[in-house]
């Protein structure tokens, strides 16, 4: 048996180092390659037999064709040139008669890395097709951590060895992000208690030594009671706020008066006096971490919550010491130049950018954006 050195495909930050077992030809087993710096040999399940995903019977191979109402499952399998042909009669058509702004191609990503999830998109700007404006998944939680630090690159995860407090906070570490609970252990090792913050108690409870239940949409809201208490107590880093902190006297003057831990409370549904003792224990940490997760960006609110709670490392100095920081992802897809894949030079006149939450509105013709 053959074995190949791979990565996993998915649109998933991690990028999985992979050993791929073949067998005549066919892949027979994958499992994590342990020489992999960062994902160490761990596999999440979605990966753990993708040779049963590759090989499937039930993978569709050719395009299908709807011979029925839609969503009664009706298809009949075409060849690959018939299926382009009809395609390309369809929207010659459309061309003619509306321009070609009334194609819009609408992607994301998901089981896709950056080549496949932009490849296409050369093909649509030399059309002339509207723009989508990809907003649906992760652009909120970059607003948020932009809001506060710009272009700087998040912290390496090893710095959660030299932490002792880590906070969890709105993700499931369990199933989302399994590669960090190696770097938790050896802080766990070290002494470092852990806490999860989340709107219910998921298996990631297991791994904590304390667990808050928030309301959903409230994350901000106990950040901003935390630093009302951090403000009031003057538990802040005075030289690290004065160096590098713009607008704390502004803050101070928004969460003294507005988010006192009662407040807070009736808010988040937390006890005013957990509030309290969070943001002393947070403040007082040597080393304060937080993972923070992507469920409590997909909010009305989510970019907004994002940036508050990003705010808090840095009134406690948290990102002067070892260990201390925050981790709202550990995607390096930034440092790749994506206009090499995406070639937006091709397209040769302005088209109309469509937000993809909302669709509808802009089939009913509704919005019209540029
Ligand atoms: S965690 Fe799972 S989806 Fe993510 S890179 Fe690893 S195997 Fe792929």
């Amino acid at each position: 048996m053959q074995v190949l050195r791979s990565v996993c495909p998915y649109d998933c930050p991690d990028a999985c180092g992979l050993l791929v077992h073949i067998d005549n030809g066919k892949a027979a087993k994958v499992e994590g390659d342990p020489e992999h710096p960062f994902t160490r040999g761990t596999l999440c399940p979605k990966m753990a037999h993708y040779e049963r995903s590759v090989h499937s019977p039930r993978r569709i191979m050719t395009p299908l064709l709807r011979n029925g109402c839609k969503g009664s499952g009706e298809f009949t399998p075409v060849s690959w040139e018939e299926a382009i042909e009809r395609i390309k009669t369809k929207w010659e058509n459309i061309i003619a008669k509306y321009g070609a702004e009334a194609i819009l191609p609408y992607s994301y990503a998901g089981t896709m890395g950056l080549v496949q999830r932009n490849v296409g998109h050369p093909f649509f700007y030399s059309l002339g097709a509207s723009q989508l404006d990809r907003t649906i998944c992760s652009p909120a939680k970059s607003y948020g951590w932009e809001a506060v630090m710009g272009q700087t690159m998040a912290p390496h995860t090893n710095e959660i060895h030299s932490s002792d407090l880590i906070v969890l906070w709105g993700i499931h570490a369990l199933a989302t992000n399994i590669h960090i609970l190696h770097d938790i252990n050896i802080a766990k090792q070290k002494g470092a208690k852990v806490w999860l913050i989340d709107t219910y108690e998921t298996p990631t409870a297991q791994i904590a030594d304390q667990v808050i239940v928030v309301r959903p949409g409230t994350d901000g809201a106990l950040a901003l009671g935390m630093m009302h208490v951090i403000a009031r107590e003057n538990l802040i880093d005075a030289d690290f706020v004065n160096t590098y902190v713009q607008g704390y006297e502004e803050l101070k003057n928004t969460v003294l008066p507005e988010y006192s831990p009662a407040a807070v409370s009736e808010i988040t549904g937390l006890p005013a006096g957990v509030i309290e003792d969070m943001a002393r224990q947070y403040a007082k940490a040597k080393a304060p971490f937080i993972r923070l997760g992507s469920g409590l960006s997909r909010y009305s609110n989510g970019a907004m919550t994002v940036r508050t709670i990003t705010c808090l490392p840095a009134l406690v100095g948290a990102w002067s010491k070892s260990g201390g920081g925050l981790l709202a992802g550990t995607t390096t897809g930034g440092a790749l130049n994506t206009s090499k894949i995406t070639r937006e030079d091709f397209r040769e006149t302005a088209t109309r950018l469509v937000n993809m939450n909302q669709l509808g509105n802009a089939l009913n013709c509704k919005i019209r954006q540029s």
